[in-house]
């Protein structure tokens, strides 16, 4: 009778596992090329003088991309989620600085290239590092950690979908003078703590989807709604004192 009771519990709990992961995708039968594919990122917690821009409680520091609604992303246990359109800071952000984003893609196994957990992390509005399910790939310029159409990442970084990554973005806006361009903007990109771009130039006013305009105007961080259910979490900013090398 004991063993009975000890069977049903057993069962019970793995019902609950079992929905709770079918909610984001069950990767059970994803072949890892490493265990650590499927072990979270750690999280980073903001350093001294950082900006905060999602604490995963509020998100009163973004709206939507027309620069007025209020964003209508879901919250979801201390991450924000994909819903109702790309969604912008409020606050606008130019010179150097280093941006850490923690997302996570859900496993979309009956979709492939960029129908599967596409979503993207656009540096003043107008470049974009991409968002998507790339694990395992040969990556292009428009894989996961791709700046996207410019430059494919030196290697594929990539975690297996729904498990937890980062990006560290040290990024450095163009150079001006009279208000005109005179160097391009550079990006240099961690993802999940090993370096996909070192010093790249960026070549371009705006990346695929990003809002453009003036740049040698500041331009928020804004987090592109492609269809798919993209999670974010802990988003920080730290203004670096360094300029454009
Ligand atoms: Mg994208």
């Amino acid at each position: 009778m004991q063993q009975q009771n000890w069977l049903i519990a057993t069962l019970g709990s793995l019902v609950v596992v079992g929905c709770a992961q079918a909610q984001y995708g069950d990767i059970s039968d994803l072949k890892l090329a490493k265990p650590e594919d499927g072990q979270h990122v750690k999280s980073v917690p903001p350093p001294k003088g950082a900006i905060v821009l999602f604490d995963g409680k509020s998100l009163d520091g973004w709206v939507k991309t027309n620069g007025k609604s209020a964003a209508t992303w879901k919250l979801i246990d201390g991450a924000m989620q994909v819903q109702g359109g790309s969604i912008m800071t409020r606050q606008r952000f130019d010179g150097s600085f280093k941006l850490h984003v923690e997302f996570r893609v859900p496993y979309m196994p009956d979709k492939k290239g960029q129908a599967r957990g596409n979503s993207g992390v656009y540096l003043q509005g107008r470049y974009e590092v991409q968002v998507l399910d790339s694990y395992g790939l040969k990556s292009q310029k428009n894989d996961c950690g791709a700046i996207y159409g410019v430059a494919a990442p030196k290697v594929n970084a990539c975690k297996a979908p729904t498990i937890w990554q980062s990006y560290d973005i040290i990024f450095h806006s163009p150079v001006c003078k009279d208000g005109k361009k005179i160097a391009h903007p550079r990006i240099t990109v961690f993802h999940n703590g090993i370096k996909i771009h070192d010093n790249v130039e960026i070549p371009v006013d705006t990346t695929r989807g990003g809002i453009g305009g003036d740049p040698c105007t500041p331009g928020p961080i804004m987090l592109q709604d492609h269809g798919n259910p993209v999670q974010y979490r802990n988003i920080w900013l730290l203004p670096l004192k360094t300029s454009l090398k």
